[in-house]
């Protein structure tokens, strides 16, 4: 690994913000799914040769090791990593005034390589140093920890500390880009560099120049509720940040009532995107007057193929990693290899289940999968609505359940629908196997998308921005079926890539009893009586959406039409 930073600083002009990233499974900085597009992000970065640099925190205790018990009770443990494994310390250091002292910042270098030998640095922020007070030293320990305060103070180090790092380090950077409002502070940053000094008079926004910060910042939105973006009070911004900028110009850009990084963001940064068309829309319906693109998200093709299938493509289409447009042309692989393939990526998630678990799932019984954050919208409860029902489906047509997810250790109701999940499997044991595997992390992700044969959604309407899983499965051949919500919207064709649960959002409340019909009337008699179909279902699945929602395509889109703006 280069240990140099110097590589870098000539040929990157656009630094990446983002409080959390997967960059691999050994280094546990994310939560979910915007960490898992942030990384997807530098992979195809580092593919592509997008002269890119992320900025991040160092997050050592990661976002937390989840242990369930028998009753389904989540129990949450530090996920402690080694830095000093994986990333080398660089010698500038910084400090940012938080509540009137100087909180240092290190800054560790990780470079991902790709298969072509491509670099790509990350910049992971670190308060644990010395020179700091025990307090500051844990401020960049636990990814979305603590209270308002400690998760302003993060931002304050992510956003304030990452310019001043990326300054200190010698990067000369054209484009600023905001991965959610969480980054916002670093636009504030850069209108506070643009600050003309007024002689006597009062200070105001003339002394500003906001069109020069707006032209170097674009901003990615993934939150389509209002209570889901990040505010704090002006008290608190005021307690942490006393003077750092006038009170009247802040209110101006970031509402008046509460510090709302998402406006703020929105009004500094010259072009925004949401992450799927349907989200864009949501989103220009919630802060009016804004334009908003819509860069639909992607997933990265080389990380989410399972071995097998690489290796399928491979010796159709040499360079599908680079372009997996090319897995357009899937319909000419030969079912058989697509059938082996999968019944080897279904091996594998079997081999880690039982492993995990203890629990042996049968290889000739189809495996509905669903994993994602534990949190209301999603709904994970949805599928056991009606336990006779599920019953009653699985007697005709035989199917196991693998579930994975971790609900956030202050999300009441989302550690309440891991517990009812546990009841739900108790009751329907000897009747239909139902394993919840704990643990959900980027490996995790990789065999349940890979290893299922049916991927299944569940969002309520607006709420999923985007959703990246079930773009993964796509890439593995795996049939979709989902909410017409977020990228579904986009990438359903009825019968042909996967299924819809397709009550109109106003009649949410029906989603369950569709679900249940088209497993059993469509989906699950499909799988067992028209084999063929099946497989060419699969190979449509890859043709037509594995193809288009990757992150080759989203990052050669932010290239032309938001950086190079
Ligand atoms: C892909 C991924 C997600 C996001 O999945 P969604 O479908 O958007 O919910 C979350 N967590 C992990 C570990 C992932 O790999």
């Amino acid at each position: 690994m280069s240990t140099s930073i110097d590589l870098f600083l000539l040929r990157t002009h656009i630094a990446y913000f983002s409080m959390e990233i997967a960059l691999r499974p050994e280094i546990p900085t994310y939560a979910g799914g915007l960490g898992v597009l942030a990384g997807d992000t530098a992979r195809s970065c580092a593919d592509l040769e997008i002269p890119v640099v992320f900025v991040t925190l160092a997050s050592r205790a990661g976002y937390f090791r989840q242990s369930i018990d028998a009753d389904g009770r989540q129990t949450e443990e530090p996920d402690w990593w080694e830095l000093r494994r994986w990333c080398t310390p660089l010698d500038a250091m910084v400090a940012v005034e938080i509540e009137q002292r100087p909180v240092w910042i290190r800054p560790w270098l990780y470079v991902h390589t790709c298969p072509h030998g491509h670099q790509i640095p990350v910049l992971l922020l670190d308060t644990d140093v010395d020179q700091n007070d025990e307090a500051d030293c844990t401020l960049t320990h636990y990814l979305y920890g603590g209270d308002d305060s400690y998760r302003l103070k993060q931002e304050i180090v992510l956003g304030i500390g990452g310019i001043r790092i990326l300054r200190a380090l010698g990067f000369s950077l054209h484009t600023y880009h905001l991965n959610e409002g969480h980054a916002a502070l670093l636009a504030l940053e850069l209108l506070t560099r643009t600050r003309t000094p007024a002689s006597d008079q009062l200070e105001s926004e003339l002394q500003y120049d906001v069109p020069e910060v707006r032209a170097r910042c674009v901003f990615t939105t993934h939150t389509p509720v209002e209570a889901g973006h990040d505010q704090f009070s002006y008290a608190l911004f005021e307690r942490l940040l006393p003077g750092f900028i006038e009170l009247e110009l802040l209110k101006r850009l970031a509402g008046q009532a509460k510090v709302n990084l998402t406006r703020l963001a929105l009004n500094l940064a010259g072009y925004v995107n949401g992450v799927a068309r349907r989200h864009a829309q949501t989103t220009a319906h919630l802060f009016p007057g804004y334009r908003i693109h819509a860069i639909t998200n992607g997933v990265h093709a080389g990380t989410w193929t399972h071995a097998a299938f690489a290796e399928l493509y491979t010796s159709h289409f040499p360079d599908w990693q680079h372009e997996p447009e090319v897995l357009t042309r899937a319909l000419r692989l030969p079912d058989d290899d697509v059938w082996r393939c999968h019944r080897s990526a279904k091996a594998d998630l079997l081999g880690i289940v039982k492993d995990r678990t203890g629990i042996s799932l049968d290889p000739s019984i189809p495996v509905l999968g669903f994993a994602r954050r534990m949190t209301g919208y999603k709904r994970p409860l949805l599928f056991f609505e009606d336990l006779d029902r599920v019953t009653s489906i699985a007697q005709q047509h035989p199917f196991q359940v693998v579930m994975a997810g971790k609900a956030h250790p202050r999300d009441v109701e989302g550690k309440q629908a891991i517990e009812e999940i546990h009841a739900a499997a108790r009751k329907l044991r000897d009747k239909v196997t139902c394993v919840f595997v704990p643990g959900y992390d980027m490996q995790l992700a990789m065999a349940l998308t890979a290893g299922a044969d049916i991927w299944l959604n569940t969002p309520l309407p607006p709420l999923e921005a985007s959703g990246t899983s079930g773009m993964k499965a796509a890439l593995n051949g795996v049939l979709n079926i989902s909410v017409l919500d977020g990228w579904w919207i986009e990438a359903c064709i009825e019968g042909v890539t996967g299924w819809s649960i397709e009550t109109r959002d106003e009649e949410a409340h029906h989603h369950a009893a569709d679900l249940y019909e088209k497993l059993e009337r469509v989906v699950l008699p499909l799988y067992y009586t028209d084999p063929a179909q099946w497989r060419l279902m699969m190979k449509q699945t890859i043709a037509n959406i594995a193809c288009y929602f990757n992150s080759q395509r989203m990052m050669r889109r932010y290239a032309s039409e938001a950086y190079l703006r």
